[in-house]
């Protein structure tokens, strides 16, 4: 998901690209995202580009409860702006050290020597941020058994598995 922005760069404020895409993917830590299908609008900006995009796709990640693949459709908006790298390009560009001098800031994403705007990262953090913290394969999941260890979802086992009153857990820290 890599756009070249020259044109978008040299051309006035305001102007806009839109692309669309499907079925993309992207690797992220154990897991990743799949079937991600959307939209991405590109604004020159008088420092950049504003990427604004729109996405869904599928979360693979670790089931909290029995470890398995647990797959989560993803929507998520996102808006990110982007600054070139090269300095000479396009009446604004000249602007852009200077701007990010004074502000003190260091931009995340950057369009690159070749003018490439690669929205694959921003992508990426967009649907991290979408994906629940405590992802299950489903809502029914029945975990692995804390006595035998079986995935009880695919191999119910005969384990007696006392729950215990959370009352008296209190009581049993207070023992020891
Ligand atoms: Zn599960
Ligand atoms: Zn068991």
């Amino acid at each position: 998901m890599i756009y070249n922005v020259a044109a978008l760069l040299s051309g006035e404020v305001g102007a806009t690209r839109v692309y669309s895409f499907d079925d993309e993917a992207i690797a992220s830590g154990d897991g990743g995202f799949h079937g991600i299908s959307g939209v991405v609008k590109l604004t020159r900006t008088d420092r950049g580009i504003l990427l604004r995009s729109e996405i869904t796709g599928d979360g693979v990640s670790e089931c909290a409860r029995c470890l398995q693949p647990a797959v989560t459709v993803l929507h998520t908006v996102l808006e990110e702006e982007y600054f070139p790298v090269n300095g000479d390009l396009g009446p604004g560009s000249s602007l852009l050290r200077q701007k990010v001098v004074e502000e003190d800031e260091i931009p995340e994403f950057w369009i690159d020597q070749a003018n490439n705007l690669d929205v694959t990262e921003a992508i990426r953090q967009a649907l991290v941020s979408e994906t629940p913290l405590v992802p299950l394969c489903s809502p029914e999941c029945a975990g692995i058994c804390p006595e035998c260890g079986n995935n009880r979802n695919t191999n119910p086992c005969e384990c007696e598995v006392e729950s215990i009153d959370p009352r008296l857990v209190g009581l049993l820290d207070l023992k020891i």
